[in-house]
Formats: structure tokens, sequence, C-alpha cells
């Protein structure tokens, strides 16, 4: 089974996603988490180039490239192996991210991107995918107040990410099978456990 979470910067994914993971390993399941971009030596690496704030001259075309790339060697050498064998894979972020992101985002070409998951994916599709909703004024109080300046992520611009955020939910809504709209802006703990009854739900 895979599981992915998503949803935009600090709406609380890779809180529910580590809630998720020791929850199924406390209940004996073989479970391989792992983070996009990320997760083999190759991986890594394109993603220090993505997070490199020095690449100013970076094109939203190059960012669609890299990600894909880093996807798709994380899926062939290591998510494909892990779901053959019958682990559980649960995956902080995956293709739906270049679909709000890039797609939704940065306003490339919804075909084009497309496309390019679906090479990058090489046929493998999330299972269930959560999607944690949360509004974007939420997450500019959350990044200020764990310390951090928002400067980045205004800069980045509140259009950029109410426009990533209708991404998802109009990502959402073509495929509501496996897609999950989850609210965030709930406690932690009340959204882990609304995530943990649909979890059982997939995995019985
Ligand atoms: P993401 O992986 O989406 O970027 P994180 O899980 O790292 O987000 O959470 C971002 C910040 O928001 C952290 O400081 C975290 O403690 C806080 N946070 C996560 N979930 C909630 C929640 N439900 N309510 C309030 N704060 C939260």
């Amino acid at each position: 089974m895979f599981i992915t979470f998503e949803g935009i910067d600090y709406s609380g994914k890779s809180t529910q996603a580590n809630l998720l993971v020791e929850c199924l390993k406390q209940r004996g399941c073989d479970v391989l988490f792992l983070r996009e971009p990320g997760g083999t030596a190759i991986s890594e690496k394109i993603r220090e180039i993505l997070l490199d704030r020095h690449n100013l001259a970076i094109t939203q075309k190059t960012e669609l490239f890299l990600f894909s790339a880093a996807r798709t060697q994380l899926v062939t050498e290591v998510i494909q192996p892990a779901l053959k064998s019958g682990r559980v894979v649960v995956c902080d972020r995956f293709y739906d991210s270049t679909s709000a992101y890039q797609g939704y985002g940065r306003g490339l070409v919804p075909d084009d991107v497309r496309t390019i998951n679906r090479i990058a994916a090489s046929g493998t599709t999330p299972d269930l995918t959560l999607f944690i909703n949360v509004d974007v004024d939420e997450v500019f109080r959350r990044w200020r107040s764990s310390g951090l300046s928002a400067d980045r992520m205004e800069s980045s611009g509140r259009r950029f990410f109410e426009d990533v955020r209708t991404g998802y939910q109009e990502l959402a809504k073509s495929e509501p099978k496996r897609f999950i709209t989850i609210d965030g802006m709930r406690p932690v703990e009340t959204i882990h456990a609304e995530i943990w009854r649909i979890v059982q739900t997939r995995i019985i």
C-alpha cells in the first residue's frame, strides 16, 4: 500500500506522516517512510540543488524536471521494490506536489505537467493521498510562531500559495477516491485520529 501526504508548506504534513508511521509500526506493520525530493543518493543530490537559495537562476521548467528526476529515481530504486515486497510506503509529497506547485502555482501547462508526472512515476500511483488543507493565513502564522522569518514564504507571494492550495482542492475533486481532504486547522491529535481511521479502513 502506497500512502502520500500533500498540502502547502507548513500545513502539518510531516507531523501527520510521522504520527501515522509510528502508529503503523506499533501495530507491527512493515512501513517505509520517505520524503520528497530525496530518498536515494541521486535524489538527495538533486534535493540539494533544489533547496540551494543561491540557485536564483533556476527556471520553473528546470524545477519541474529536477523534482521529476529525483522522483523517478526514488520510484525505481526504492518505492517499487518496497511495494513489491509487501511493505507499506508512506511518502511526504509525491507527484501531486508537482501538479499543485509547478502546475497551478507556477502556471506551467497542466497537460505537460501531467505527462511528465506520468513518465516520472513509471506507473506507480498512490493508493491513498491525504491532503492536509490549511488556509494560507494559518500557515503564515505557524511559520512566524516557530521563530522563522516569514520572508521566504511571503516573498513567494500569498497569491502563489493560494493558487497551490486551489490546485490541491481541484486535484482532490478530480480523484475523490484516492484523494482525501483532511481539515488541517484542527489540533494535531484530532487530525491524526481521523487519518488513522481512514488508513485502517483502507488497509483491512
Ligand atoms: P509541513 O510538513 O506541511 O511543512 P510540519 O508538519 O513541519 O508541516 O508543521 C509545520 C509547523 O506547524 C510545525 O511547527 C508544527 O509543529 C506546526 N503544526 C503542525 N500541525 C499543526 C496543527 N494541527 N496545529 C497547529 N500547529 C501545527
